[in-house]
């Protein structure tokens, strides 16, 4: 039994399971269960309302952050349901792909339900991945890092397709959603931390958290298939995907700056830059690879922040009590 090329394995047959973590994410995906209209906007329409609250620097830094993500959280649904879904036969797996996808539907909700709370111009937002250098720079990355799974005829028989369709998943799942959506999440949070759009931050938090199962799966998935093709993870591929893990913490750092170009009170680029260098050192060991950078964790609590057991005070909001997933330790 293999996680890919098992033409033997009806992905209609379940029971028995091989790959018993994909059934744990599974179960923690479902516990984590949110929708972006159970969390208050009222603060925050308020604030973007109001001409003293935020300056043009942060206002320039929402709606930045809010124009990748608007657009992302699309792409990598397309990804999941055209591309991923279709190679990863394992059916334990593609149960989870299918709960990756409708997680991915909610976050793409979330940025409708942002757009028409605070009144927006859905043009400006959802063009900025054409508009914005930094945003298009990172987006065509991950296209052109993801094109081989996206090619009709691409198989992942033979060892050179297992290794491009390997390439093609740490694309997506170790650089879109391991590194590039981290300096936004920090911002985002930043902010919040500071009382700034509260609700959106809020937003922010249910997305990482769900993100950081994604990227958790999408490692698990990496894992087994170098486990069970060892003659595939080279030296020469190792250092390829290094390369590009690098390449990558360059666009995010170039996307900190241009969003943030003036810090945000007490936080400068230079901190978000370090805190993407951190991440991608963890996203590097968990992959099997050595750090690169060697920074320390610049942003303590954004550990803390994708942990939302806390005893928060949902009172004021229409939030149900959800059940919180034990398995949420292994981001930061
Ligand atoms: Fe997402
Ligand atoms: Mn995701």
């Amino acid at each position: 039994m293999t996680i890919i090329n098992n033409s033997k394995t009806d992905p209609n047959k379940i029971l028995p399971m091989t790959y018993l973590w994909s059934r744990e994410y599974y179960l923690s995906g479902v516990a984590n269960n949110w929708t972006p209209q159970e969390i208050s906007m009222q603060k925050d329409v308020e604030q973007w309302k109001s001409p003293v609250v935020l300056n043009e620097h942060e206002r320039l830094l929402i709606m930045r952050n809010l124009g990748f993500f608007s657009t992302a959280e699309s792409l990598t649904a397309n990804n999941i349901v055209l591309a991923v879904y279709r190679h990863v036969t394992n059916p334990e797996c593609r149960q989870y792909l299918l709960r990756q996808a409708f997680e991915e539907a909610i976050h793409t909700d979330t940025f409708i339900f942002c757009c028409d709370t605070l009144g927006l111009d859905p043009d400006e937002v959802y063009n900025m991945y054409i508009t914005v250098p930094s945003i298009k720079q990172k987006d065509d990355f991950v296209v052109e890092l993801t094109k081989s799974i996206f090619d009709p005829t691409f198989v992942t028989l033979g060892r050179e397709n297992i290794r491009r369709f390997l390439h093609d998943l740490i694309g997506y799942y170790v650089i879109m959603e391991g590194i590039f959506f981290y300096a936004g999440f920090a911002m985002m949070l930043a902010l919040k931390r500071q009382n700034k759009m509260v609700g959106v931050g809020e937003q922010f938090e249910y997305i990482m958290r769900d993100e950081s199962l994604h990227l958790a799966f999408g490692c698990d998935v990496i894992n087994t298939i170098k486990a069970e093709n060892p003659e595939i993870w080279t030296q020469e591929f190792q250092s390829e995907i290094v390369a590009l893990i690098k390449k990558a913490v360059e666009l995010e750092g170039a996307y900190a700056h241009d969003t943030c170009p003036k810090g945000l009170l007490g936080i400068n680029a230079a901190q978000f830059v370090e805190y993407v260098e951190y991440i991608a050192d963890r996203r590097l060991e968990r992959i099997g690879l050595p750090k690169v950078y060697d920074k320390e964790n610049p942003f303590p609590w954004m550990s803390q922040a994708t942990d939302l057991s806390k005893e928060k005070n949902f009172f004021e909001t229409r939030v149900t009590e959800y059940r919180v997933a034990g398995a949420l330790k292994w981001d930061e």
